[in-house]
């Protein structure tokens, strides 16, 4: 597996360098929207520590990561008055990650109503 790069995107949003909708954080992880939503409140959440997709990740770090995702599963769900939740995550390019820092796709749900395609 390739190595760390810290200089991608999701890298520069946790130090600032590009800007992005915050809408979470604690010591360990950051919740922010993401910018090309594929459902109405999509998030993306992402450990602060360098790790590049769950193949690479610690256990520590799942910990944090997952305790994050699953509050920002309720909250989504709750302010989008959606009926459920479906979470993505993907690994390496074969696998269909384009950002390769670990992140979670939070995508709140409506009944009958389907994911809108990417881009
Ligand atoms: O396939 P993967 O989960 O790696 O895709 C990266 C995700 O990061 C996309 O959903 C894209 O919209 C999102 N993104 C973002 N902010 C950026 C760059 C990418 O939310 N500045």
């Amino acid at each position: 597996m390739a190595a760390y790069d810290p200089e991608n995107i999701f890298a520069k949003i946790l130090r600032g360098e590009i800007p992005s909708t915050r809408v979470y954080e604690d010591e360990d992880t950051l919740a922010f929207m993401d910018i090309m939503p594929r459902a109405d409140g999509h998030l993306l959440v992402i450990p602060k520590t360098p790790c590049r997709n769950l193949l690479d990740a610690a256990p520590e770090q799942l910990a944090a990561v997952m305790a994050t995702v699953q509050k920002m599963s309720h909250a989504a769900k709750n302010a989008f008055e959606a009926d459920g939740v479906t979470i993505q995550q993907f690994n390496e390019a074969a696998g269909g990650q384009e950002v390769f820092h670990l992140h979670f796709h939070i995508l709140p749900r409506h009944e009958g109503v389907s994911m809108r395609p990417p881009g």
